[in-house]
Order: structure tokens, then sequence, then C-alpha cells
């Protein structure tokens, strides 16, 4: 799962953006030595990468192309691993923005304009298109916004910092494999500052695996061919394992007294309790699923099914999931979401969602880290609490679960 937990940082961008505001700014001084120290780590990282490329039949030629011009770091990139983002905003925030009117709007007209192409590759990989679209639209607003930055200064830049270990190296490495192919031009290989490219953000370990040629010209272009971008986002899914036979999950109500601490079954069985689509469709007669309130028992409930986890594959995060889900449910002429989110007061921080995290530990129902991240194992650990003490099982974490589990 190595290509997923990099996939978080590659889609983090919109989510953790401008967060390296807080500390006071170095002197001009400071700056200009440590630019320096920069430049010469880089160039000692490019040389030394170079024996490694070649032994991995990159040639010369190849290697040589990938890096002129690029005689150092990109400063942009440097600046954004010094200023990580936040991990304890709540789902709702990322989701409103992901799933907006006009994202709805684009999202159909493209749907409409790419219908025939969308149909085939549905039939190829059994992946709805309404999937596909929603992944093109999260990732790069439907192929609008894929990035522009350098993906060779990039992930140099990364690698020589070694940021994340040998992660980005192995991408740098991957990303010369694909220029040494000629699916693209260097110059034309551009992406995020982390490394994910084109309009489908595929870190280069990704394409080389998973991207696809469908327009049949004999290059996987992922950054201008739009046939090339949704059937790769198709073939990933597929390879990663899509469930043709229930969506990705579904909007939801509950009937009076449910019991919440039945929360995984079959989708049958949910039926028979009395659980119904938000939409009015009938759910499927078979398939596992468990149910997610993401914002509680007073708000959005979904029944989530194996392709929720798929999603997550492709990036690690329940609010991008979510939207992935939620938008597709949009562009296919599905309705908004039936309850409200909560309000601010009702949720967590993540000093808080720390302090709920060391609380069920000490308690014996947790054993991650107190990461101040909200998840399926938080979520799992909050429910156990709630069922052994009698509440309302929902997993979601509240204030008032940390202040009563802070109590000696
Ligand atoms: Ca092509």
């Amino acid at each position: 799962m190595r290509s997923a937990r990099i996939a978080i940082l590659a889609g983090c961008i919109g989510c953790c953006a401008s967060t390296a505001l807080a500390e006071p700014a170095p002197g001009p001084a400071a700056v200009r030595k440590s630019a320096r120290g920069d430049a010469a780590a880089f160039g000692a990282f490019v040389a030394a990468l170079r024996p490694d490329a070649l032994a991995r039949g990159i040639s010369p030629k190849t290697f040589e192309a990938a890096f002129r011009g690029v005689s150092g770091p990109d400063p942009a990139v440097l600046a954004r691993i010094k200023g990580q983002g936040e991990f304890g905003r709540p789902v709702w925030e990322y989701l409103v923005g992901a799933v907006s009117p006009g994202r709805i709007a684009r999202g159909r007209a493209r749907g409409a304009a790419l219908r025939a192409t969308l149909a085939v590759i549905e039939a190829r990989t059994g992946v709805p298109a309404s999937i596909v679209l929603a992944f093109w639209g999260v990732e790069s607003d439907f192929g609008a916004s894929g990035g522009t930055v350098p993906t060779v200064r990039a992930l140099a830049t990364l690698a020589a910092a070694r940021h994340r270990g040998d992660l980005f190296r192995d991408e740098l490495l991957a990303a010369l494999a694909i220029l040494e192919r000629g699916d693209i031009a260097p110059e034309a290989m551009r992406g995020s500052w982390a490394g994910a490219m084109g309009q489908v953000q595929f870190l280069p370990s990704t394409f080389l695996a998973h991207a696809v040629d469908f327009d049949g010209d004999g290059h996987r272009d992922i950054w201008t061919s739009e046939a090339d971008a949704l059937a790769s986002i198709a073939a990933y899914l597929k390879d990663l394992g899509w469930n043709p036979n229930v969506a990705w999950g579904y909007a939801v109500r509950l009937p009076e007294a449910f019991d919440l601490a039945r929360h995984a079954g079959d989708l049958s069985e949910f039926s028979r309790r009395g659980v119904r689509r938000v939409d009015g469709g009938s759910l499927p007669e078979a398939g596992a699923a468990a149910l997610f309130l993401p914002g509680g028992a007073g708000g959005p409930v979904f029944l989530i099914t194996d392709n929720f986890a798929v999603i997550r594959a492709y990036n690690t995060s329940d609010a991008y999931a979510l939207a992935v889900g939620h938008l597709a449910d949009r562009l296919a002429g599905g309705p908004p979401l039936a309850a409200p989110w909560p309000s601010g007061a009702a949720r967590l921080d993540r000093a808080g969602l720390q302090a709920l995290q060391r609380g069920l530990a000490s308690e014996g129902l947790y054993s991650g880290e107190a990461d101040g991240r909200a998840g399926p194992v938080l979520r799992d650990a909050v429910r156990r609490y709630q069922i052994r003490e009698g509440l309302p099982a929902d997993g979601y974490a509240t204030p008032a679960l940390r202040d009563r589990l802070a109590r000696p």
C-alpha cells in the first residue's frame, strides 16, 4: 500500500495549503546560507542518482534531458515541506468545497460531452462513469488544474531533502522510466508540488503500474488526453479491487430507535432493519456494508461498502473518499445530503482528538498513536467505548466524550 501512503501527500494540497505562516521568518543572511546548503545538497543528490538511474536502464540522453535547466531545488516545494498541514479538520469542510454547485454543474457538462468514452471505459472495467468523473473532478477539476510544477524538479527537491526517506527518490526513478519510454516530454511532465502528475494526479510509480493508452496513439498521456486520463483512473480502481456490483456507499436514513451498535452487516440485513436510501432507490441484495456517521447521529448517515476502502486506497482520507462518492452521486443526478452537519462547537480539533485518543488508550480501547487524526481506527475505538457506556454508538468523537474520559 505504498502508493496509498504517498497519495495522501499528493492529494492533500487542496485541504492543507497555506499553513506555513505561523513562525517568524528567518533573516536574509540565514535564508541565503540555507539556500546555498540546499543547492549543494541538491547537486550532490543528482550526481549520486545518475549511476543508479543508468543501472536501471535510463539512458544518459534521457537523464540529461530530464535535468536540463534544473540546477537547484524548487524553493516553493521546500516551503511546502516546511509547512505541513493540519489533520484535525472535519470531513464536511473538505466535502463542501470539493462538491460545490459549480463543480457539480461542470461535471455534468463534461460527463455529457464524454458520454461515449465513459461508456466504453465502464464496460471494460466495471467502474461507473460517475465514479470516474468524480475522481477526475476532485483530482484536477475535470482536467482544468493538473498542476504546473515540473515533476522531475519537484521530486528531486523532495528526495534531496530526504523528505519521507527514500520514497521520493524511488518516485523520481519511476518518473525517469516514464521519460525513457517516451510517454511524455520532460518539459511537459508537470503536476503538484508533491509529484502527483496530470489530470489524474498519479505518482510516477502509480502511472507505471496502472496508466492506460486508451486513445491508441502509443502514449499513456494523463496530461493532455482526456480519454487516457479517464481510462487510467478506471484501470487503477479496477486494479485496486473495485466491486461493480455495489456502489461506493449509499446515503441513507435510519428508522426510529435504530441500534447503532450493530453497525456492520449485509446490505439485505440493513434493508430488513428499515434502513432506506435517501434517493429512494433500493439497496442491493448482497454485499457487505458498514454504517458511517462522519458528523455523529444527528448528521448525514452513510452505508459504506468495500468500494469505500478502494477509494481510500487512492487517497487515504475519509473526507476524500466521501467527497468522491457524494460527487459521483450528484453527477448521476442524486439529491443533496438529507441532514445538516454539526456546528463548530460540537467537534474536536486536533488537540482535542489527541486528548480523546489518550483517554481511550487509558481505558484499553485504543492502541494507535495519539496523532489527532480521525479515521476508521479511532471511530471503532469510540464506538466500543460508547457501547460499553450505553451511549448511542455512532463512533463520532465529540468534546463531551473527551471530557467524560478525562474525568477521574
Ligand atoms: Ca494515448
